[in-house]
């Protein structure tokens, strides 16, 4: 993908775990790969179409001047993230934050950390078959739709549909939610069993029922067999409740794994 690099800005902050560092300072050496598409701006040669590399580099000096972190990790996870959420349109930012004078007495360049943050696609199942159903739906996708590093893309219709599983209980209301996210996979799936939690949800048998349940059926096109988060959703293409709602809103999406269209997977159930 097409970058826009700044290297080496030089910037004045507080991070550190030493006390001279938080109350003297230092310098920091920060450097930003921002990934976007920058044909589009090529071809009109408007800045519109593009990022204005001056107010990234403001948005960087100035996060970092009032946001003190002991750790560079943490300076530079916040300055990455904080590039995601007022640049819409760079994709990815790979940044090094470097601090040239660590206090060791000891000879070396420098002190580094690079990271690599991006966008990512989520889709996101929904579903209630206790207490008000449809309460505890809306609440959770208030909740999404105000975290900033959630932005809800499309939401699905919400349909009433009979158990899965074998156990007796009560019907669903079902659907899907697509989301553009900056957290990572496992911070999603921590940020949405919080949302479980806050809803009342006890975990009493599995497959039983459930104020709140929210399952991370796609994630980019991440393929993984870990049981704490299988991806994408095991079973999603035997759920006719996943697929008629993934395809309202979805219906050319790829199961990366079977690589079939979801409209072809519904076809198939
Ligand atoms: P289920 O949704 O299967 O009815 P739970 O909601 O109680 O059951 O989830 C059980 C566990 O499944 C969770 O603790 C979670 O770690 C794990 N899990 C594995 N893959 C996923 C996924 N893609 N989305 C959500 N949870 C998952
Ligand atoms: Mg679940």
């Amino acid at each position: 993908m097409d970058k826009i690099k700044i290297t080496n800005l030089e910037i004045f902050a507080r991070h550190g775990v030493m006390p001279e560092e938080t109350t003297l300072g230092q310098k920091f050496i920060i450097t930003a790969e921002l990934f976007l598409d920058t044909e589009k701006a090529g071809h009109s040669d408007k800045l519109d179409d593009s990022i204005n590399y001056a107010l990234v580099c403001d948005n960087i000096k100035s996060y970092n001047k009032t946001n003190t972190k002991k750790l560079i990790e943490a300076a530079a996870e916040g300055t990455a993230e904080n590039i995601l959420l007022s640049f819409p349109k760079v994709k990815s930012v790979r940044l090094e934050l470097k601090k040239p004078n660590p206090p060791i007495h000891l000879h070396f360049d420098s002190i580094a950390v690079e990271i690599t943050r991006s966008r990512h696609r989520a889709f996101v199942a929904f579903g209630s078959n206790m207490g008000d159903r449809q309460a505890y739906i809306n609440g959770a996708l208030e909740k999404i739709k105000s975290d900033p590093k959630c932005t809800v893309k499309k939401i699905s219709s919400v349909t009433e549909t009979a158990p899965y599983g074998g156990v007796e209980q009560d019907n669903f209301l079902n659907g899907v939610v697509e989301l553009e996210t900056l957290y990572s996979p496992y911070a999603l799936l921590d940020f949405l069993h919080k949302l479980e939690n806050e809803a009342g949800r006890e975990r009493k048998i599995r497959w039983g029922p459930r104020t709140l349940d929210l399952d991370i059926l796609l994630f980019d096109d991440i393929i993984s067999d870990d049981p704490v988060l299988t991806l994408p959703h095991p079973d999603m293409e035997n759920r006719a409740f996943v697929l008629e709602p993934l395809c309202e809103i979805a219906p050319e999406l790829i199961h990366p794994a079977l690589n079939k269209k979801m409209k072809a997977l519904r076809a198939n159930l």
